[in-house]
């Protein structure tokens, strides 16, 4: 279940707020400077990374009353922000493709486009999801953008890029959002639970953050149903527990004692897991996932940004150091035995012996 009420509390209100997409906020406020706004954009990229905020906020660019014409960012003060702000605005039409498929929408949309806006200088239309629009929807969409009125713009959004008509996506200035990285995140959390009033660890804010795999929303989801549950003081564990996850420490640990050959010391660290009640399941896929990247680290540290992106700067140094450790024939084979040993764990009578013969057998092995 989706906690939004951090995601709609704090939604950014200017530019200067926004949280990454650095590329995309850059050419839409020199647009707006130079007053050369586009009729028809289509932003595309992961859920909850900013598509339908950054629609709003130009929304609210485009028809500030207060506005200086050598400024980009809306004044957030005069009616036509307050009204968009609150949702109340006329002309701001939003429609969510997802569960409004019909063309009935796009024809009254396409024949209500005709009249200029009620209050405001432009009349926006917002369509999210716009890939589920059905083919009849796509073609009186096109239409319109075929030839839109000076007073209209539309902004498409959608996380689903190959199923938008190519004809469509021609009409579009077209922006391409990208999943944000761990430090975006975390910082960004980091400012809500100070906003909050609520102490949460390092660690424990890491943790959100890695699990928000890269969408804003669903962090400040995550972090808004944490902060439900527990007190003003948040730990590791806590977090640890709702989300039923393993840290990644606790990954790096086992593979620290694998290096060392510590064969004792790794089936211990594999028995402590469990009885923490953690679920060993979750913990082979984050083994898994942290091997894969420390792989992919060791081929070719120039791939670095396929990975860095879920990773602390530190994380990334400790998982380049710990590569370092094994020749890349090995990492290959341990991983492959990991990837077996966790298809095994679902079924295991002792979900624990899988991992362990894999740890016995890599500590016992001469490499
Ligand atoms: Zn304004």
């Amino acid at each position: 279940m989706e906690n939004l009420v951090l995601y709609r509390k704090y939604r950014p209100q200017k530019f200067s707020e926004i949280i990454g997409q650095k590329h995309i906020v850059q050419t839409l406020t020199n647009a707006l400077v130079m007053g050369k706004t586009a009729h028809a954009y289509l932003f595309t990229g992961p859920r909850g990374t900013g598509k339908t905020t950054i629609a709003r906020l130009l929304a609210k660019a485009v028809n500030c009353q207060e506005r200086k014409s050598k400024d980009f960012e809306p004044c957030d003060k005069c009616s036509a922000c307050q009204e968009i702000s609150q949702g109340k605005s006329l002309d701001l039409i939003e429609i969510d493709a997802a569960s409004n498929r019909g063309i009935d929408e796009i024809r009254e949309l396409r024949d209500g486009i005709k009249f200029s806006p009620n209050i405001l200088k432009y009349k926006v239309f917002i369509i999210d999801e716009c890939h589920q629009l059905t083919k009849e929807a796509f073609n009186a969409l096109l239409k319109t953008l075929e030839e839109p009125p000076a007073h209209a713009i539309f902004i498409l959004a959608t996380t689903e890029i190959h199923k938008v008509p190519q004809t469509i996506i021609s009409r579009c200035q077209k922006f391409d959002f990208h999943k944000l990285t761990l430090d975006e995140i975390i910082e960004r959390l980091g400012w809500i639970a100070k906003q909050e009033k609520v102490d949460i660890e390092k660690p424990a804010l890491e943790l959100i953050a890695l699990n928000a795999d890269g969408s804003i929303r669903d962090g400040e989801s995550l972090l808004g149903q944490i902060m439900s549950m527990e007190d003003k003081k948040i730990t590791l564990e806590e977090v640890q527990t709702i989300l039923g996850v393993t840290d990644i420490k606790a990954v790096q640990d086992l593979i620290n004692y694998l290096a060392e050959k510590n064969n004792g010391a790794a089936i211990s660290h594999i028995n402590q897991i469990i009885a923490q009640s953690h679920d060993l399941v979750q913990f082979a896929k984050s083994l898994i996932n942290y091997l894969r990247k420390m792989l992919i680290l060791k081929v070719d540290p120039d791939l670095s940004k396929l990975v860095a992106i879920e990773l602390t700067k530190e994380q990334l140094d400790i998982i380049i150091r710990q590569g370092d450790k094994f020749s890349q024939a090995d990492l290959i084979k341990i991983i492959r035995l990991f990837i077996q040993a966790g298809n095994e764990v679902k079924l295991a009578d002792f979900p624990q012996l899988p991992l362990e013969l894999v740890v016995v057998e890599c500590c016992e092995e001469n490499y």
